[in-house]
């Protein structure tokens, strides 16, 4: 049985989570942020954001980050490394199991986010960092002067092309369909820039290599049928993401895709544990929206302790 209790017990150090801190630890609640690997969640992937308010001309993803916790600091917000692997609902306290050993909160408010999600095709778990990439603002300056491809219609895959152009001589965009899914701005980007070619309704049937890396992707147009092998020396995967809550299978309510189902005030079908950020079942994804899931899961969790709500 650990010592500690913890008011509240944050996992993961993304937006909606160090929103959530900076709200708890000024209202003097203790509180644990956990992360498990580098404080900032997806934006310290991201080049420039330039969607997110009070930044006239955007912001690089990971300067914003460090604004986050600065302020958080200012507060005092407690911060650990660990994985989170078990949550188990003790009544009045929630046990964690975090990388083997036990942490216990009043409350849990969980922002673990969301990964790139994988294609499943042949060759691409073979050559993931040998070309396989599913972030081109960690990886992209490794392709300098070569052709490469990005997967995805999204805006991801669409600023993700733009940024690459910088370095590599070709860009191609391939999307399953006809049309991208991208804000109408990035699209017009597209368009503009020499060095980006769309590939209408193709997708990529298998990732060729060889010992040196990939060198090539095998591709299908679903309209015509016809498959040719397109030479690569990359190919970047941006097709959306997958939530991180594999360890809260079995102990929340979540959705087919994964995502954990809470009401408006992000609370969870778990009494005293709310959701904030990717991880939720929500429409919209942007860092301005989990930063309100993450303002309100922190007051929730204050009324939760107060024994305002259930
Ligand atoms: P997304 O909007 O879900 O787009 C995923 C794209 O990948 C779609 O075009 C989809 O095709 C395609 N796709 C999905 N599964 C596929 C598969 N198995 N094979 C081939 N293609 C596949 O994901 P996202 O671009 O990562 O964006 C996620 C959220 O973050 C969105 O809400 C987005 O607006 C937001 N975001 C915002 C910004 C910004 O505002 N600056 C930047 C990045 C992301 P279909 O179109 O055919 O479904």
């Amino acid at each position: 049985m650990p010592d500690t209790v913890y008011d509240v017990i944050i996992i993961g150090g993304g937006p909606a989570g160090l929103t959530a801190g900076l709200y708890t630890s000024r209202a003097k609640l203790k509180t644990l942020l956990l992360e498990r690997m580098i404080m900032g969640g997806q934006v310290m992937t991201t080049t420039k954001v330039e969607n997110y308010p009070g930044f006239p001309g955007g912001i690089d993803g990971p300067d914003l980050m460090m604004r986050f916790q600065e302020h958080c600091q200012e507060f005092g917000l407690e911060v650990t490394t660990g994985e989170a692997e078990g949550l188990v609902d003790n009544g009045d306290v929630k046990r964690l199991t975090v990388d083997g050993k036990e942490l216990s909160a009043r409350a849990v408010i969980i922002t673990t986010g969301a990964e790139p999600s994988k294609l499943g095709v042949d060759g691409e778990d073979s050559f993931i960092g040998r070309g396989v990439s599913y972030c081109a603002t960690c990886d992209g300056a490794f392709f300098r002067d070569v052709e490469v491809a990005i997967i995805g219609g999204g805006d991801t895959a669409a600023e993700e092309a733009l940024f690459l152009t910088r370095f590599a001589s070709k860009v191609y965009l391939i999307h399953r369909r006809d049309e991208l899914r991208a804000t109408k701005i990035l699209q017009d980007r597209i368009e503009a820039n020499d060095k980006i070619e769309v590939l209408w309704d193709t997708v990529i049937e298998k990732v060729n290599g060889d010992n040196t890396g990939m060198t090539s992707a095998a591709l299908k147009n679903l309209k015509s049928g016809e498959t040719r092998d397109l030479p690569l020396a990359g190919m970047f995967v941006a097709i959306g993401v997958t939530p991180k809550a594999h360890f809260l299978t079995k102990v929340l309510e979540l959705d087919g895709d994964g995502y954990v189902l809470t009401d408006a005030e992000c609370r969870t079908s778990m009494s005293g544990v709310f959701a904030a950020g990717d991880v939720r079942k929500k429409i919209l994804k942007q860092i301005a929206t989990a930063v309100g899931d993450g303002a309100v899961a922190a007051i929730m969790a204050e009324k939760y302790l107060d024994g305002f709500v259930e």
